[in-house]
């Protein structure tokens, strides 16, 4: 836990996240900040919860620079690199425990670093707000498209037609749809009916656009919950909602070599080659065709040349 930690001081207030695990050999302390500015909406910003997934931690860290209380109403909560162990080692997992943080929701409070990091999102952070924001990217393993996917329950302070609204306000093209997993931290917290929405985009390496897409995306957001004031001007929603579903995935059924014959965003039909399979030592060039499972967009690619039988290599989402 953190010393004196009180997300309703009135201000800007840094704290040593460290403090929730304590020391670690090789990791620096890291921040949390809370900004309370009279009553209004309240947010929880979350990113690095898979630790290589660094677009969401430089976007929100910059945001921590940035805000003053006088530009937001309510509370914003940030944490840019709640999985800081993991990511101050350049790992998804955290080293100390190799623990996914993404599914021991709701932690632990006597458990491993990561599960004392999880326990103390779900006890100290969620009961302060009334919608999360959890922050990925597609880390060094693949590239996704810019998305949100989000949810609410009936008890939620955060309503179904108001997530959508909010979710459709990143100005992004696209909207998924999926199940949801219950450790997760989204998962969680639909369990105690806390709306939440979960930002996906960019991925392999960390490209200009996609990390202004990200903090664009994020600040027309704020505006439109109405917990900061307009920074950019709103984008009329003009996307697509998928749903992405395992049907959708490719996948290598042998060794091989991937030369992806789509962007991310495409749009698919059954017979669009999605990728080639080049053979790794065969007399015989000729590589396998891979064709989308369904129409739909392409969501997601792998960043990897060489895949291994069962590997993703990419995955569609069909239209909602
Ligand atoms: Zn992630």
């Amino acid at each position: 836990m953190i010393q004196n930690f009180d997300p309703a001081h009135p201000g800007k207030t840094i704290y040593e996240l460290n403090q929730v695990v304590g020391p670690l050999d090789g990791v620096a302390g890291d921040i949390l900040c809370c900004i309370n500015n009279g009553n209004g909406p309240s947010v929880l910003l979350c990113g690095g919860i898979h630790g290589d997934e660094y677009e969401a931690q430089v976007v929100l860290r910059r945001l921590v620079a940035r805000l003053t209380p006088e530009m937001v109403t309510g509370r914003v909560i940030i944490a840019p690199s709640i999985n800081h162990p993991a990511s101050q080692k350049g790992q998804r997992l955290s080293p100390f425990d190799s623990q996914n943080m993404n599914r021991v929701f709701p932690g632990k409070p006597d458990g491993t670093p990561t599960e004392k990091l999880a326990y103390f999102m779900t006890s100290a952070l969620f009961p302060a707000v009334d919608l999360l924001i959890d922050m990925h990217a597609g880390g060094r393993d693949v590239s996704v498209v810019p998305m949100v996917f989000g949810f609410t329950t009936p008890t939620s302070k955060v309503g179904e037609l108001s997530l959508n609204r909010l979710m459709e306000a990143w100005g992004y093209r696209f909207v998924q749809h999926v199940e949801g997993i219950r450790e997760t931290a989204c998962g969680w917290a639909r369990e105690v009916d806390l709306a939440s929405i979960e930002v996906e985009g960019g991925g392999g390496r960390m490209l200009s656009e996609e990390l202004q897409i990200m903090e664009d995306g994020l600040l027309r957001a704020l505006a439109a919950y109405g917990v900061i004031k307009p920074v950019l001007n709103p984008l009329p929603f003009d996307g697509v909602h998928v749903l992405a579903e395992p049907e959708g995935q490719y996948i290598a059924k042998a060794p091989g070599l991937v030369e992806h014959k789509v962007s991310l965003g495409d749009e698919v039909t059954r017979d669009t080659v999605v990728a080639l399979v080049h053979p790794t030592g065969s007399a015989d060039p000729t590589p396998t065709t891979i064709r989308s499972p369904m129409p739909g967009y392409v969501l997601r690619q792998t960043e990897h040349v060489f895949v291994k039988p069962g590997q993703l290599i990419g995955n569609i989402g069909t239209p909602k």
